[in-house]
């Protein structure tokens, strides 16, 4: 099935088709590269000077606004209470904050300085904050006073190495932390960038931790030229646009696509600082006349176990675009994309590695729901033939790619991108492993059609091997997916003394459907007509599916309470497991 973009209104006349740009592409020069730069200073000469930057949506609905003017004159304030501190170029800062206009202003002002900016997700427990601020050396601290009090003060002797904490809030600041307000108060609005390389660090990302332990990756300014070239082409991001980015700035997403890119593209940005609800999400697409929209599957699946009737109660008619990242979309939630919101949704592939956008269904191309899209322009994608171990085997550092269309293979990229990240922080010998043959190793495993067009089939780790065939989770969810009682699936693979493995599916169901033995043969029939023999024999249900605090079905963690082990890294599990 294909969506022909022909057809509909989103078709940007200004961008080349999909041939055209791959072929004519260059990355553009990496000159005047600092990230701050590009998203605030560059503006300023600009009719987009006095534009909303920001609008934050605060949890109690309260708007605050910052134009580009604003957020230059903040961001250098900022920039030179870091600079009073003491704190140079190549320290780490760390945020702890919700959605809030001092998290964009630190994050921009930290890069004014060259100093490296480190997001923390704020709902993360004591543990493993103090690991990753260990990790990364953190220097300061931004946060509020509550999450100081919870989180930060139970950990700070262990941390020598962090200087200073500082507080927002007009109160008083806790023992030991300073004042934000008054220091930024005390600023003056004139700083001068220095001097950016593009092999300058400037980010520091830790992974979701979905397979295991998290890793520090580490992003340099030069990625700047690949958020804004990828933002044009797979979220179809124009000036005038208002967009809004639901991830947490905590994730790669919401630092490339949530801050940077929109931001470089002098677009009027729109967050919320509230929790995942849908008639809020609804409202808030209808009232910021939201124009692009980039979300991810987990929460389009919630949107969809509210049904079509709850979209159909707002006007969504200032939406253009709407794209999804961090999970595999299954096509059940494109099509409903385009029946419930009008518009389909666009599925894009890339990691906290790649730092941008690598794979997509880009927005004048078009789509074939479910597949992950074609690589974008100045991206070389390929399938590389695996191993006993499921990762790309290596025979005397040389690697074979697959050609043949439907075949699986490891997805590899050739290095060289802007945004490649440059390092796993303290962790040289597991960078080093991450390449081989000439390619950087994704570890997902794809399919590529005669078209062109990549399809996930599982993360290396999650392929379940039953009675010889090779299974992607993905696929038997979206299968699931289809049918009409299914809100969210998680399938792993169970030992099977005869199969090796068997394929079981945790499914969540939509209100107004009760489990009961009716309905899992139901749902085990409906599988078995549509996958044959690699249909999930054994169906449980579970309303609370473990989640990654950005969105993702934890299979890992599946697997582990189905066989009684133990849990492992589960600091990024979201509270309890339920959403
Ligand atoms: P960790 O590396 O710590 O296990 P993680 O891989 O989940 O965590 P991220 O870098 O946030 O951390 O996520 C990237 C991964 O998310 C990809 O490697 C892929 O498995 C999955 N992913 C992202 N986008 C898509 C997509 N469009 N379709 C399928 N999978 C996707
Ligand atoms: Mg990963």
């Amino acid at each position: 099935m294909i969506i022909h973009k022909p057809r509909h209104p989103a078709v940007p006349p200004e961008l080349p088709d999909y041939e055209t740009a791959r072929r004519t592409f260059t990355w553009p020069p990496a000159t005047g590269v600092n990230i701050a730069w590009q998203a605030v200073d560059r503006h300023l000469g600009t009719p987009a000077r006095d534009r909303v930057a920001l609008r934050c949506i605060g949890r109690d609905d309260t708007l605050t606004e910052l134009t580009y003017l604003d957020l230059h004159r903040r961001t250098a304030r900022f920039a030179n209470v870091l600079r009073a501190l003491g704190v140079g170029r190549g320290e780490r800062v760390f945020t702890l904050l919700g959605r809030v206009p001092e998290l964009y202003v630190t994050v921009l002002g930290t890069l004014k300085n060259l100093s490296v900016l480190a997001p923390l997700f704020s709902a993360f427990g004591p543990e493993p904050i103090r690991e990753r601020l260990h990790l990364g050396d953190g220097r300061v601290l931004v946060t509020t006073p509550a999450l100081y009090a919870r989180k930060i003060a139970p950990i700070r002797d262990a941390l020598p190495g962090l200087k200073h904490v500082l507080v927002t809030g007009d109160g008083p600041a806790p023992e030991g932390t300073l004042p934000l307000a008054g220091l930024m108060a005390a600023a003056s609005t004139a700083f001068t960038i220095p001097a950016t390389q593009a092999e300058d660090m400037a980010l520091l990302h830790f992974t979701s931790g979905t397979t295991g332990k998290p890793k520090g990756a580490v992003h340099v300014h030069g990625a700047v030229t690949a958020h804004l070239t990828t933002a044009r082409y797979a979220l179809d991001l124009r000036p005038g646009d208002v967009y809004w980015c639901t991830a947490d700035p905590g994730w790669v997403t919401g630092m490339s696509y949530g801050v940077i890119a929109p931001l470089a593209l002098g677009v009027t940005m729109v967050t919320d600082a509230g929790e995942f609800d849908a008639r809020r999400w609804y409202r808030t697409l209808q009232e910021q006349h939201v124009t692009v929209w980039y979300t991810a599957p987990t929460a389009l699946r919630m949107l969809m176990r509210h049904g079509k009737e709850l979209a159909a109660g707002y006007d969504l008619s200032h939406l253009r675009f709407i794209a999804s990242v961090g999970e595999p979309l299954n096509p059940e939630v494109v099509l409903w994309g385009q029946d419930a919101l009008g518009l389909p949704v666009h599925d894009n592939w890339w990691q906290t590695e790649t730092g941008a956008i690598m794979i997509s269904n880009y927005a004048s191309m078009d789509i074939k729901p479910g597949s992950m899209g074609r690589p974008m322009p100045g991206i070389t994608a390929a399938l590389l033939e695996r191993g006993e171990d499921g990762r790309a085997r290596v025979t005397d550092g040389r690697v074979t790619v697959v050609t043949e269309p439907g075949a699986e293979g490891e997805l590899a990229l050739r290095p060289g991108w802007p945004s490649m990240f440059r390092g796993y922080l303290g962790d040289p010998g597991r960078y080093a492993k991450a390449f081989a043959g000439g390619w950087y190793l994704s570890g997902d495993v794809a399919r590529r059609d005669e078209d062109g067009y990549f399809w996930f089939v599982a993360r290396a780790d999650d392929v379940i091997k039953s009675a010889g065939h090779l299974i992607g989770p993905f696929e038997v969810e979206s299968v699931l997916m289809e049918h009409p009682a299914v809100a969210e699936v998680g399938v792993i693979g169970t030992p099977d003394p005869v199969a090796g493995e068997l394929v079981k599916a945790f499914v969540t169901l939509k209100p107004g459907y009760q489990p009961g033995e009716i309905l899992r043969r139901d749902l085990v029939a409906f599988a078995r007509t549509r996958l044959g023999a690699v249909a999930p024999k054994q169906i449980a249900f579970d309303q609370h599916l473990p989640h990654t605090r950005s969105g993702k079905v934890m299979r890992r963690l599946l697997k582990a309470r189905e066989l009684g082990l133990p849990e492992g890294d589960t600091s990024t599990l979201e509270d309890g497991g339920s959403r």
